[in-house]
Protein backbone atom coordinates (compact mmCIF):
# COMPACT_ATOMS: atom_id res chain seq x y z
CA UNK A 1 0.00 0.00 0.00
CA UNK A 2 2.79 2.67 1.14
CA UNK A 3 4.77 1.49 -1.68
CA UNK A 4 2.32 1.84 -4.37
CA UNK A 5 1.33 5.16 -3.36
CA UNK A 6 4.31 6.47 -3.27
CA UNK A 7 4.77 6.18 -6.97
CA UNK A 8 1.68 8.47 -7.72
CA UNK A 9 2.72 11.19 -10.00
CA UNK A 10 0.63 13.21 -8.57
CA UNK A 11 0.23 12.47 -5.17
CA UNK A 12 3.93 12.17 -3.72
CA UNK A 13 6.48 15.32 -3.89
CA UNK A 14 9.80 13.68 -5.40
CA UNK A 15 11.33 13.97 -1.86
CA UNK A 16 9.10 11.19 -0.58
CA UNK A 17 10.91 8.50 -2.96
CA UNK A 18 13.97 9.58 -2.22
CA UNK A 19 13.75 9.59 1.37
CA UNK A 20 12.79 5.98 1.33
CA UNK A 21 15.13 5.24 -1.24
CA UNK A 22 17.88 6.56 0.05
CA UNK A 23 21.06 4.62 1.32
CA UNK A 24 22.49 5.18 4.95
CA UNK A 25 25.03 7.06 3.38
CA UNK A 26 22.68 9.70 1.70
CA UNK A 27 20.73 9.97 5.25
CA UNK A 28 23.49 11.50 6.38
CA UNK A 29 23.80 14.18 3.84
CA UNK A 30 22.16 17.02 3.70
CA UNK A 31 18.66 17.23 1.71
CA UNK A 32 17.68 19.88 -1.04
CA UNK A 33 15.48 21.36 0.96
CA UNK A 34 17.80 21.96 3.46
CA UNK A 35 20.78 23.00 1.39
CA UNK A 36 20.15 24.73 -1.32
CA UNK A 37 21.68 28.65 -1.26
CA UNK A 38 18.37 30.36 -0.70
CA UNK A 39 14.36 29.02 -1.16
CA UNK A 40 14.06 32.22 -2.67
CA UNK A 41 14.74 33.59 -6.16
CA UNK A 42 18.10 34.63 -6.65
CA UNK A 43 17.99 38.25 -6.95
CA UNK A 44 17.64 38.68 -3.00
CA UNK A 45 20.21 41.11 -1.56
CA UNK A 46 22.08 38.23 -0.15
CA UNK A 47 23.47 37.29 -3.53
CA UNK A 48 22.74 40.33 -5.43
CA UNK A 49 24.63 44.04 -5.60
CA UNK A 50 21.67 46.12 -3.39
CA UNK A 51 22.37 49.13 -5.99
CA UNK A 52 21.76 46.99 -8.70
CA UNK A 53 18.08 45.71 -7.95
CA UNK A 54 15.14 48.47 -8.20
CA UNK A 55 12.52 47.72 -5.64
CA UNK A 56 10.11 47.51 -8.19
CA UNK A 57 12.08 45.06 -10.38
CA UNK A 58 12.13 43.21 -7.59
CA UNK A 59 8.35 43.05 -6.68
CA UNK A 60 7.19 42.79 -10.12
CA UNK A 61 9.38 39.75 -10.57
CA UNK A 62 8.61 37.83 -8.21
CA UNK A 63 5.09 38.28 -8.74
CA UNK A 64 5.78 36.14 -11.97
CA UNK A 65 8.66 33.44 -10.35
CA UNK A 66 6.79 31.11 -7.84
CA UNK A 67 8.44 31.68 -4.15
CA UNK A 68 8.03 28.40 -2.78
CA UNK A 69 9.26 27.56 0.89
CA UNK A 70 10.75 24.89 -0.02
CA UNK A 71 12.47 23.20 -2.85
CA UNK A 72 9.92 19.93 -2.86
CA UNK A 73 7.03 22.63 -3.43
CA UNK A 74 8.91 23.06 -6.71
CA UNK A 75 9.89 19.97 -7.42
CA UNK A 76 6.15 18.79 -6.91
CA UNK A 77 4.77 18.46 -10.35
CA UNK A 78 1.18 19.26 -10.86
CA UNK A 79 1.16 19.41 -14.18
CA UNK A 80 -1.04 16.40 -15.30
CA UNK A 81 -4.56 15.98 -14.36
CA UNK A 82 -3.79 11.88 -14.57
CA UNK A 83 -2.85 9.50 -11.08
CA UNK A 84 -1.55 7.33 -13.69
CA UNK A 85 2.32 6.14 -12.66
CA UNK A 86 5.23 7.85 -14.83
CA UNK A 87 6.84 4.82 -15.41
CA UNK A 88 10.30 6.81 -16.22
CA UNK A 89 10.22 8.01 -13.24
CA UNK A 90 11.48 5.20 -11.59
CA UNK A 91 14.44 3.24 -10.75
CA UNK A 92 14.41 -0.66 -12.05
CA UNK A 93 13.87 -1.49 -8.23
CA UNK A 94 11.22 0.99 -7.55
CA UNK A 95 9.62 -0.04 -10.98
CA UNK A 96 10.13 -3.77 -9.97
CA UNK A 97 8.20 -3.26 -6.88
CA UNK A 98 5.19 -1.17 -8.78
CA UNK A 99 5.32 -4.37 -11.32
CA UNK A 100 5.08 -6.81 -8.69
CA UNK A 101 2.33 -4.71 -6.34
CA UNK A 102 0.11 -5.37 -9.15
CA UNK A 103 0.20 -8.88 -9.14
CA UNK A 104 2.97 -9.33 -11.93
CA UNK A 105 6.25 -11.22 -11.96
CA UNK A 106 9.79 -9.34 -11.67
CA UNK A 107 10.63 -11.14 -15.03
CA UNK A 108 7.86 -8.73 -16.28
CA UNK A 109 9.10 -5.73 -15.06
CA UNK A 110 12.68 -6.52 -16.55
CA UNK A 111 10.93 -7.14 -19.98
CA UNK A 112 8.94 -3.69 -19.35
CA UNK A 113 12.38 -1.84 -18.59
CA UNK A 114 14.28 -3.48 -21.77
CA UNK A 115 11.69 -2.04 -23.75
CA UNK A 116 11.53 1.45 -22.03
CA UNK A 117 15.31 1.94 -22.32
CA UNK A 118 16.97 -0.34 -24.34
CA UNK A 119 16.84 -3.23 -27.78
CA UNK A 120 15.87 -0.15 -29.66
CA UNK A 121 12.51 0.37 -28.69
CA UNK A 122 12.62 3.10 -26.65
CA UNK A 123 8.33 2.59 -25.99
CA UNK A 124 6.49 5.62 -25.30
CA UNK A 125 2.89 3.89 -25.67
CA UNK A 126 1.33 0.74 -24.62
CA UNK A 127 1.04 -0.59 -28.76
CA UNK A 128 5.16 -0.76 -28.34
CA UNK A 129 5.48 -3.30 -26.06
CA UNK A 130 5.11 -6.35 -28.15
CA UNK A 131 6.05 -9.75 -26.88
CA UNK A 132 4.98 -8.37 -23.27
CA UNK A 133 1.84 -10.68 -21.36
CA UNK A 134 -1.74 -8.93 -22.68
CA UNK A 135 -2.70 -8.87 -18.98
CA UNK A 136 0.32 -6.95 -18.25
CA UNK A 137 -0.07 -4.73 -21.20
CA UNK A 138 -3.53 -4.08 -20.08
CA UNK A 139 -2.85 -2.96 -16.47
CA UNK A 140 0.22 -0.81 -17.99
CA UNK A 141 -2.59 0.69 -20.48
CA UNK A 142 -4.53 1.37 -17.29
CA UNK A 143 -2.04 2.30 -14.79
CA UNK A 144 0.84 3.73 -16.67
CA UNK A 145 2.31 6.77 -18.20
CA UNK A 146 4.66 6.30 -20.60
CA UNK A 147 5.71 9.67 -21.96
CA UNK A 148 6.94 12.76 -19.86
CA UNK A 149 7.46 15.47 -22.63
CA UNK A 150 5.38 16.20 -26.14
CA UNK A 151 8.13 16.96 -29.03
CA UNK A 152 7.46 20.74 -30.28
CA UNK A 153 9.91 21.28 -32.93
CA UNK A 154 13.84 20.33 -33.72
CA UNK A 155 15.92 22.80 -35.23
CA UNK A 156 19.21 21.88 -36.81
CA UNK A 157 22.30 24.01 -36.95
CA UNK A 158 25.09 24.30 -39.61
CA UNK A 159 27.31 22.16 -38.03
CA UNK A 160 24.27 19.59 -37.22
CA UNK A 161 23.86 20.30 -33.42
CA UNK A 162 20.18 19.93 -32.78
CA UNK A 163 18.03 21.43 -30.59
CA UNK A 164 14.83 19.53 -29.40
CA UNK A 165 12.33 21.79 -27.66
CA UNK A 166 9.69 19.93 -25.36
CA UNK A 167 6.51 20.83 -24.25
CA UNK A 168 6.06 19.85 -20.87
CA UNK A 169 2.64 18.98 -19.49
CA UNK A 170 2.06 22.66 -17.48
CA UNK A 171 2.83 24.36 -20.53
CA UNK A 172 6.85 25.29 -20.18
CA UNK A 173 9.18 24.61 -22.53
CA UNK A 174 12.59 23.07 -22.31
CA UNK A 175 15.23 22.31 -24.37
CA UNK A 176 18.25 19.63 -25.27
CA UNK A 177 21.18 19.58 -27.70
CA UNK A 178 22.23 16.48 -29.27
CA UNK A 179 25.81 17.46 -30.75
CA UNK A 180 26.89 15.34 -32.87
CA UNK A 181 30.94 15.04 -32.88
CA UNK A 182 33.55 13.40 -34.88
CA UNK A 183 35.34 10.08 -34.24
CA UNK A 184 31.38 8.27 -33.09
CA UNK A 185 31.08 10.01 -30.57
CA UNK A 186 27.50 11.99 -30.09
CA UNK A 187 26.18 13.92 -26.82
CA UNK A 188 23.22 14.50 -25.77
CA UNK A 189 23.16 18.00 -23.40
CA UNK A 190 19.88 17.33 -21.24
CA UNK A 191 18.09 20.05 -18.94
CA UNK A 192 17.74 20.19 -15.15
CA UNK A 193 15.58 22.88 -14.87
CA UNK A 194 12.61 25.66 -16.64
CA UNK A 195 15.18 27.96 -16.23
CA UNK A 196 17.89 29.15 -13.43
CA UNK A 197 18.00 30.56 -10.27
CA UNK A 198 21.69 31.37 -10.70
CA UNK A 199 21.86 34.44 -12.53
CA UNK A 200 24.98 33.86 -13.72
CA UNK A 201 25.76 36.89 -15.97
CA UNK A 202 27.20 35.56 -18.89
CA UNK A 203 23.98 33.10 -19.26
CA UNK A 204 20.87 33.64 -21.76
CA UNK A 205 19.29 30.64 -19.42
CA UNK A 206 19.79 32.63 -16.25
CA UNK A 207 17.78 35.41 -17.53
CA UNK A 208 14.88 33.44 -16.96
CA UNK A 209 14.67 33.12 -13.47
CA UNK A 210 14.09 29.89 -12.24
CA UNK A 211 10.39 27.90 -13.22
CA UNK A 212 10.61 25.32 -11.93
CA UNK A 213 12.63 21.57 -11.67
CA UNK A 214 12.38 18.73 -13.95
CA UNK A 215 11.04 15.50 -12.32
CA UNK A 216 13.10 12.29 -12.58
CA UNK A 217 11.40 11.37 -15.29
CA UNK A 218 11.48 14.54 -17.85
CA UNK A 219 15.33 14.53 -17.11
CA UNK A 220 15.16 10.89 -18.42
CA UNK A 221 13.27 11.50 -21.64
CA UNK A 222 15.32 13.75 -22.81
CA UNK A 223 17.92 11.28 -23.82
CA UNK A 224 15.22 8.58 -24.24
CA UNK A 225 14.05 11.01 -26.93
CA UNK A 226 17.57 11.90 -28.48
CA UNK A 227 17.81 8.26 -28.84
CA UNK A 228 14.51 7.34 -30.26
CA UNK A 229 14.48 10.55 -33.02
CA UNK A 230 18.15 11.01 -34.05
CA UNK A 231 20.03 7.60 -33.53
CA UNK A 232 18.84 6.01 -36.95
CA UNK A 233 20.01 9.11 -38.84
CA UNK A 234 22.95 10.44 -36.32
CA UNK A 235 24.70 7.11 -35.19
CA UNK A 236 24.22 6.13 -31.21
CA UNK A 237 24.16 8.61 -28.69
CA UNK A 238 26.88 7.72 -26.41
CA UNK A 239 27.69 10.65 -24.02
CA UNK A 240 25.22 12.63 -21.75
CA UNK A 241 25.77 16.09 -20.27
CA UNK A 242 23.75 17.85 -17.67
CA UNK A 243 24.49 21.48 -19.04
CA UNK A 244 21.37 22.42 -20.50
CA UNK A 245 18.76 24.72 -19.01
CA UNK A 246 19.46 24.68 -15.21
CA UNK A 247 21.86 24.02 -12.50
CA UNK A 248 21.92 20.58 -11.94
CA UNK A 249 22.80 20.17 -8.36
CA UNK A 250 19.91 22.57 -7.01
CA UNK A 251 17.91 19.78 -8.51
CA UNK A 252 19.91 17.12 -6.78
CA UNK A 253 17.61 14.63 -5.73
CA UNK A 254 15.95 14.25 -9.15
CA UNK A 255 19.04 14.41 -11.07
CA UNK A 256 21.06 11.80 -9.70
CA UNK A 257 17.99 9.63 -9.87
CA UNK A 258 17.99 10.39 -13.59
CA UNK A 259 21.34 9.71 -14.13
CA UNK A 260 21.07 6.60 -12.13
CA UNK A 261 18.34 5.43 -14.49
CA UNK A 262 20.66 6.23 -17.41
CA UNK A 263 23.61 4.35 -16.36
CA UNK A 264 21.57 0.97 -15.66
CA UNK A 265 23.13 -1.75 -17.27
CA UNK A 266 19.88 -3.32 -18.66
CA UNK A 267 18.90 -0.09 -19.57
CA UNK A 268 19.65 2.82 -21.61
CA UNK A 269 23.34 2.09 -20.39
CA UNK A 270 25.32 5.37 -20.60
CA UNK A 271 28.70 4.57 -19.01
CA UNK A 272 28.72 6.43 -15.80
CA UNK A 273 32.21 8.01 -17.11
CA UNK A 274 30.32 9.19 -20.05
CA UNK A 275 27.88 11.25 -17.96
CA UNK A 276 28.73 14.21 -17.15
CA UNK A 277 26.66 16.17 -14.62
CA UNK A 278 27.73 19.99 -14.26
CA UNK A 279 27.52 22.51 -11.19
CA UNK A 280 28.29 26.18 -10.63
CA UNK A 281 29.44 25.52 -7.20
CA UNK A 282 26.65 24.57 -4.92
CA UNK A 283 28.81 23.60 -2.38
CA UNK A 284 26.85 21.06 -0.13
CA UNK A 285 25.09 19.31 -2.97
CA UNK A 286 28.36 19.16 -4.73
CA UNK A 287 29.82 16.75 -1.90
CA UNK A 288 26.62 14.79 -1.84
CA UNK A 289 26.44 14.04 -5.40
CA UNK A 290 30.68 12.72 -5.09
CA UNK A 291 29.02 10.54 -2.03
CA UNK A 292 26.13 9.15 -3.88
CA UNK A 293 26.91 8.78 -7.43
CA UNK A 294 30.14 7.23 -9.66
CA UNK A 295 28.95 9.55 -12.69
CA UNK A 296 31.28 12.68 -13.76
CA UNK A 297 31.23 15.98 -12.14
CA UNK A 298 32.02 19.23 -14.19
CA UNK A 299 32.63 22.82 -11.98
CA UNK A 300 31.82 25.80 -13.99
CA UNK A 301 34.87 28.04 -12.50
CA UNK A 302 35.11 31.00 -15.07
CA UNK A 303 36.95 32.94 -12.61
CA UNK A 304 40.35 33.12 -10.67
CA UNK A 305 39.52 35.71 -8.04
CA UNK A 306 36.47 36.05 -5.82
CA UNK A 307 35.81 39.91 -7.27
CA UNK A 308 35.05 38.94 -10.73
CA UNK A 309 33.85 35.65 -9.56
CA UNK A 310 31.22 37.42 -6.91
CA UNK A 311 30.18 39.58 -10.14
CA UNK A 312 29.50 37.08 -12.89
CA UNK A 313 28.67 33.82 -10.65
CA UNK A 314 26.85 35.22 -7.53
CA UNK A 315 26.27 31.67 -5.78
CA UNK A 316 30.62 32.68 -5.25
CA UNK A 317 29.10 35.30 -2.32
CA UNK A 318 27.78 31.71 -1.09
CA UNK A 319 29.94 29.56 -1.76
CA UNK A 320 33.79 31.50 -2.64
CA UNK A 321 36.26 29.84 -4.38
CA UNK A 322 38.24 28.80 -1.33
CA UNK A 323 35.12 26.92 -0.07
CA UNK A 324 34.24 25.06 -3.51
CA UNK A 325 38.07 24.14 -4.84
CA UNK A 326 38.71 23.10 -0.63
CA UNK A 327 35.94 21.13 -0.87
CA UNK A 328 37.03 19.21 -3.97
CA UNK A 329 40.82 18.86 -2.91
CA UNK A 330 39.58 17.18 0.12
CA UNK A 331 36.37 14.77 -1.35
CA UNK A 332 38.78 13.87 -4.40
CA UNK A 333 41.41 12.20 -2.07
CA UNK A 334 39.26 9.62 -1.19
CA UNK A 335 37.97 9.12 -4.64
CA UNK A 336 40.18 6.98 -6.70
CA UNK A 337 41.08 7.60 -10.70
CA UNK A 338 38.45 10.16 -10.69
CA UNK A 339 39.25 13.88 -12.53
CA UNK A 340 36.81 16.68 -11.62
CA UNK A 341 36.48 18.67 -15.20
CA UNK A 342 36.64 22.76 -14.40
CA UNK A 343 35.13 24.94 -17.57
CA UNK A 344 36.17 28.08 -17.97
CA UNK A 345 34.11 30.14 -20.30
CA UNK A 346 36.50 32.74 -21.95
CA UNK A 347 35.21 36.69 -21.54
CA UNK A 348 37.20 39.64 -23.08
CA UNK A 349 39.04 41.57 -20.63
CA UNK A 350 37.49 39.82 -17.48
CA UNK A 351 39.02 35.89 -16.76
CA UNK A 352 41.71 35.75 -19.82
CA UNK A 353 44.60 37.30 -18.84
CA UNK A 354 48.02 35.44 -18.59
CA UNK A 355 48.16 36.71 -15.02
CA UNK A 356 44.10 34.96 -14.38
CA UNK A 357 45.78 31.65 -16.45
CA UNK A 358 49.26 31.77 -13.91
CA UNK A 359 46.19 32.41 -11.13
CA UNK A 360 44.33 29.35 -11.80
CA UNK A 361 47.38 26.73 -11.88
CA UNK A 362 47.59 27.46 -8.52
CA UNK A 363 44.15 27.20 -7.50
CA UNK A 364 43.83 23.60 -8.99
CA UNK A 365 47.01 22.70 -7.64
CA UNK A 366 46.66 18.75 -6.10
CA UNK A 367 42.79 18.42 -7.72
CA UNK A 368 43.11 15.85 -9.89
CA UNK A 369 41.48 17.52 -13.04
CA UNK A 370 40.88 18.58 -16.69
CA UNK A 371 40.51 21.99 -17.77
CA UNK A 372 37.85 23.02 -20.43
CA UNK A 373 38.35 26.53 -22.13
CA UNK A 374 35.36 27.73 -23.71
CA UNK A 375 34.13 29.79 -26.22
CA UNK A 376 31.70 32.71 -24.92
CA UNK A 377 28.64 32.35 -26.89
CA UNK A 378 27.28 35.92 -27.50
CA UNK A 379 23.25 36.22 -26.97
CA UNK A 380 21.39 39.74 -27.63
CA UNK A 381 21.40 41.68 -24.53
CA UNK A 382 24.94 40.39 -23.33
CA UNK A 383 27.22 42.55 -21.89
CA UNK A 384 30.50 40.26 -22.40
CA UNK A 385 32.77 39.62 -25.19
CA UNK A 386 34.41 36.67 -26.60
CA UNK A 387 38.24 36.18 -26.00
CA UNK A 388 39.53 36.22 -29.34
CA UNK A 389 41.04 32.76 -30.53
CA UNK A 390 44.98 33.99 -30.39
CA UNK A 391 44.07 35.61 -27.04
CA UNK A 392 42.93 31.53 -26.14
CA UNK A 393 45.31 30.03 -27.14
CA UNK A 394 48.05 32.01 -25.36
CA UNK A 395 46.37 31.10 -21.79
CA UNK A 396 45.67 27.26 -22.88
CA UNK A 397 49.69 27.40 -23.39
CA UNK A 398 50.20 28.87 -20.03
CA UNK A 399 48.06 26.14 -18.51
CA UNK A 400 49.79 23.04 -20.89
CA UNK A 401 53.02 24.18 -20.00
CA UNK A 402 52.25 23.78 -16.15
CA UNK A 403 51.43 20.04 -16.47
CA UNK A 404 47.78 20.75 -16.91
CA UNK A 405 45.44 18.70 -19.13
CA UNK A 406 43.60 20.87 -21.00
CA UNK A 407 41.04 21.77 -24.02
CA UNK A 408 39.63 24.44 -25.83
CA UNK A 409 35.91 23.56 -26.49
CA UNK A 410 35.02 25.76 -30.07
CA UNK A 411 30.83 27.14 -30.13
CA UNK A 412 28.65 24.29 -31.37
CA UNK A 413 24.71 25.18 -32.75
CA UNK A 414 25.18 29.11 -31.97
CA UNK A 415 23.07 29.60 -34.87
CA UNK A 416 20.35 28.44 -33.67
CA UNK A 417 21.06 29.15 -30.09
CA UNK A 418 21.58 26.16 -29.16
CA UNK A 419 25.05 26.92 -27.96
CA UNK A 420 26.46 26.38 -24.34
CA UNK A 421 24.93 29.33 -22.27
CA UNK A 422 22.05 30.21 -24.90
CA UNK A 423 19.21 27.81 -24.20
CA UNK A 424 16.19 28.61 -22.44
CA UNK A 425 13.29 32.20 -23.66
CA UNK A 426 13.74 35.22 -20.67
CA UNK A 427 10.40 36.67 -20.28
CA UNK A 428 9.72 40.16 -20.16
CA UNK A 429 10.51 40.47 -16.30
CA UNK A 430 14.57 39.28 -15.86
CA UNK A 431 16.52 39.07 -12.90
CA UNK A 432 18.69 42.15 -12.58
CA UNK A 433 22.53 42.58 -14.34
CA UNK A 434 24.79 43.05 -11.31
CA UNK A 435 26.91 45.80 -10.89
CA UNK A 436 30.10 45.76 -12.98
CA UNK A 437 33.35 46.08 -10.76
CA UNK A 438 34.82 49.36 -11.32
CA UNK A 439 37.66 47.69 -13.43
CA UNK A 440 35.84 46.08 -15.31
CA UNK A 441 33.79 48.92 -17.04
CA UNK A 442 35.65 49.37 -20.17
CA UNK A 443 35.02 45.19 -20.46
CA UNK A 444 31.81 45.21 -20.92
S1 LIG B 1 25.43 29.00 -16.40
FE1 LIG B 1 24.25 27.26 -15.63
S2 LIG B 1 24.00 27.70 -13.44
FE2 LIG B 1 24.62 29.64 -14.39
S3 LIG B 1 22.65 30.67 -14.89
FE3 LIG B 1 23.27 29.48 -16.70
S4 LIG B 1 22.18 27.54 -16.49
FE4 LIG B 1 22.21 28.51 -14.47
Amino acid sequence: MELSRMWMRRARPHCFCVVVAKSAMASTMPTTSLSVPYSIPHFTPLLSSPRSISKSTCSSYASVVPVHGSNTEIANNSNSSSSKVLLKGMKYAELENWVKSHGYRPGQALMLWKRLYGNNIWAHCVDELEGLNKDFQKMLGVFAEFKALSLKEILTAADGTRKILFNLDDGLVIETVVIPCKRGRTTVCVSSQVGCAMNCQFCYTGRMGLRRHLTAAEIVEQAVFARRLLSGEIGSITNVVFMGMGEPLHNVENVIKAADIMVDEQGLHFSPRKVTISTSGLVPQMRRFLYESNCELAVSLNATTDEVRNWIMPINRKYNLGMLLGTLREELRVKHNYKVLFEYVMLAGVNDSIEDAKRLISLIQDIPCKINLITFNPHCGSQFKPTSEEKIIDFRNVLAEAGCVVFLRPSRGDDQMAACGQLGKPGEIQPPLLRVPARFQMAV
